[in-house]
This record gives structure tokens, C-alpha cells and sequence, in this order.
């Protein structure tokens, strides 16, 4: 948390200031800006610039600023949140506190006289003036069967560490991957190039599917399999008990029945 769904929502409420310029630009915590060690002076240059648009890849929100084209990108990392006006789109986020400190706000942007916070408790997320984002993998919300094919071919990596890879697809985080691979009958630890075509396919359609549906929900953690990551779980699906184990570094929940 916060995914792709988190992000997009963050974008929404971002773009509602596009039209506005910014008034001043506040990076309360230095350690927070990419790369690593660049003067904060680089971000006076927006002072003035006026915000024309925004966009997302995978968990990066962009804002695109003035003519010359200046974009910020910011990432949440575990715990971030974008505020306006004091204000998150997600009032708390999942596994995270549900204190709202504003110890914890980052990086201030006043755009147009309103005021854009990013809010991170753990501090993993960041903001960065023009993003490579050639780094990043193809997005998780469009992926086709034959991008997946791509990413997959040959890897021997456990299938949910590949969907949760930002350089590979960007966007998913743990619980859409678990997910979307209980929904697609996957089992998580298969090596990602040892899945056939039809399970490729299947994966790619249920990835879309599964953003759309729990986009529409409203979150992430909206997802059919999210109230059976607990011990003793049945499987809603097959009645199968549901596991539990570390599976790509993270904590990862299937039904040992019918995902194989
Ligand atoms: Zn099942």
C-alpha cells in the first residue's frame, strides 16, 4: 500500500488543481527528494510554472508543469498519502497508522493557493524533478498477454515476485498481486517461465479484471480474497484452506487447493 489504485486516486484529486500556479515549494525533508543528495534548489524552477496536467505510471504520480515542461514525480512508498487543503482522498491507508501527523508531511506544494501535501509516515516514498520512467515496467492496469509473455519468458523468479517487480510491471503492490493470482488459480511460488500459455493469458485478463473491479470498489484491499488472510480461512472459491508464507520477500496468502 498504497498501489496503483491508491495512486490513481491521489492523480484524480491532484488534476482538479490543474490551471492553478505555484505560489512556493517547500521540501521539509531533504532525504526525501531523488536522486539522493540533489540540491533542493533545483525545485525553485516551478515557482511560477503552472500546473498543465498529471498522469500515472504504475505507482508514479507525475505533474506536469509549464510550457517547458518540467514534471514532478512523487511515490508513496509504504505509508504515503497525498493531502489538499488538508484533505486525502484515502482517509487511512491499509497495515498503516491511522494517526495524521503533519510531522509526517514531506514535501508542500501551494498550487494556486492550495495546499498539496505529501503526507509518509515511514518516509519510503519521495519526489523527484523529471523522473527517468524508462526504469519502470509495463502498466499493470493494461498489461497484455504478450507483454506478460514477455516479462515472464525464461525467468525462473517465483511468479508473484515478477508482479510485484517495478521494473518489470509496474503498479502492483502485494495485495493485488495475491489477488490476482488466487482469482487466476496461480499459485504464487511457480517459477514465472514455467507458466503456459493459457495460464499467461488468464493471468494478464485477470490483472486488468481484477485493477477494474476493486478500482470501482474503492481500494486495494477491496479485493474478493482480502478477508482470508487469516489462519483457519476457507477459500470462498473452493472451500480449500488458505496458506500463508513469504513469497517474493513479502507476506503472501493463497488457497493451496485450487491455485496450483
Ligand atoms: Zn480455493
Amino acid at each position: 500500500m498504497p498501489e496503483l489504485i491508491e495512486v490513481e486516486q491521489y492523480r484524480e484529486a491532484l488534476d482538479v488543481l490543474c490551471g492553478g500556479t505555484v505560489r512556493s515549494l517547500d521540501i521539509a525533508d531533504s532525504a526525501f527528494a531523488r536522486p539522493r543528495g540533489v540540491p533542493l534548489g533545483v525545485f525553485d524552477a516551478l515557482v511560477g510554472q503552472a500546473l498543465t496536467a498529471t498522469s500515472r505510471h504504475g505507482k508514479l504520480l507525475l505533474a506536469h508543469f509549464g510550457t517547458d515542461g518540467y514534471v514532478v514525480g512523487m511515490r508513496f512508498g509504504m505509508t504515503g498519502r497525498l493531502l489538499i487543503d488538508g484533505t486525502s482522498p484515502i482517509e487511512a491507508l491499509e497495515y498503516a497508522s491511522r494517526r495524521n501527523d503533519p510531522a509526517w508531511d514531506r514535501a508542500i506544494i501551494d498550487i494556486g493557493g492550495r495546499v498539496v501535501a505529501i503526507r509518509d509516515q515511514r518516509r519510503l516514498g519521495s519526489i523527484e524533478l523529471d523522473p527517468d520512467t524508462r526504469q519502470l515496467g509495463v502498466e499493470a492496469s493494461a498489461i497484455t498477454a504478450d507483454a506478460l509473455h514477455r516479462v515472464c519468458s525464461r525467468r525462473t523468479k517465483a511468479i508473484k515476485a515478477v508482479l510485484l517487480d517495478q521494473r518489470l510491471i509496474a503498479g502492483l503492490g502485494n495485495l493485488l498481486a495475491d489477488e490476482t493470482l488466487w482469482q487466476a488459480g496461480i499459485d504464487p511460488r511457480r517459477p514465472a517461465g514455467a507458466l503456459s500459455e493459457v495460464e499467461i493469458d488468464t493471468l494478464a485478463s485477470t490483472t486488468v479484471a481484477t485493477v477494474q473491479t476493486l478500482s470501482a470498489r474503492g481500494g486495494s484491499h477491496t479485493g474478493d480474497s482480502f478477508e482470508l488472510r487469516l489462519d483457519g480461512a476457507r477459500c470462498v472459491l473452493c472451500s480449500g484452506s488458505m496458506t500463508h508464507d513469504t513469497v517474493g520477500g513479502r507476506s503472501t496468502w493463497w488457497c493451496a487447493t485450487h491455485q496450483s
